[in-house]
């Protein structure tokens, strides 16, 4: 039940982990990362809390300065390494996390076993990020334009952030009912459900609004509304100390 994400110089997997930690008052019942180097993406998610994730991933090449980590609260598909995020499209090119509900998953998933689709978790959110990849490789579009096609076509509630092995440097967000905040620091963004995993690093936020996408580079964070106008990010200044 928290999504934590991470682009800039510095070494995105402990940012992840600690961030990670700071929601686990969210409650969750699994675990996970997905790193981007090099033109790959490589995903360690596991059942149980952040520690069984950092035990599991203890001898992993987890160099990477872009990545995204995510706890689940499981409401599709029992708790389980399987089913728990984040989850990578069927080309293994695109790795998504959701917090939230597609209401609509099934009617999306239906569409997509006809497609010759297979999943392997029970799990939305899967759904989704096939839907969105199903999406890209038939318009010929970038991630960002499909992930907006397809959120016009998703009911329920949600916030999501993507990685693509052809995106260096790039974190494609988008909430819908979900939080969803947007830390801004020294050729680096944060994301978070709350500014708790950020706070370590910048006071400068940007809280984001239902039916935004927004394409989070180091040294760029723009956003847009569904129907691909800009949106001016309103960045406030946090007056906490924790
Ligand atoms: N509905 C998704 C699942 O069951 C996401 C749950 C969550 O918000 O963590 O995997």
């Amino acid at each position: 039940c928290g999504i934590v994400g991470y682009v800039g110089g510095k070494q995105a997997y402990p940012i992840i982990v600690d961030g990670l930690k700071k929601l686990e008052y969210r409650g969750y019942d699994s675990a996970g990362v997905a790193l981007w180097s090099a033109h790959k993406i490589n995903v360690f998610k596991k059942e149980g809390k952040v520690a069984a994730l950092e035990e599991f991933v203890v001898d992993q090449n987890v160099f990477s300065t872009v990545g995204i980590g995510h706890t689940r609260w499981a409401t599709h598909g029992e708790p389980s390494d399987r089913n728990a995020h984040p989850h990578y499209s069927k080309s293994e090119n695109i790795a998504m996390i959701h917090n939230g509900i597609i209401e609509n998953y099934a009617s999306l998933k239906a569409e997509l076993i006809k497609k010759g689709y297979e999943f392997k978790s029970d799990t939305d959110s899967e759904v989704l990020v096939n839907f969105i990849e199903d999406i890209k490789l038939n318009n010929n579009c970038t991630l960002e334009e499909a992930v907006r096609i397809a959120l016009k076509r998703v009911t329920g509630a949600y916030v999501i952030l993507l990685i693509d092995k052809d995106l260096p440097d790039t974190i494609i967000a988008a909430r819908k009912g979900s939080p969803l905040v947007i830390g801004i620091g020294d050729h680096e963004h944060f994301l978070g459900s709350d500014a708790s995993p950020m706070l370590a690093y910048t006071k400068e936020v940007v809280y984001i609004n239902d039916y935004e996408l927004a394409i989070v580079k180091p040294d760029e964070l723009i956003l847009k509304n569904l129907g691909n106008e800009r949106v001016t990010p309103f960045v406030q200044k946090l007056d906490l100390d924790l």
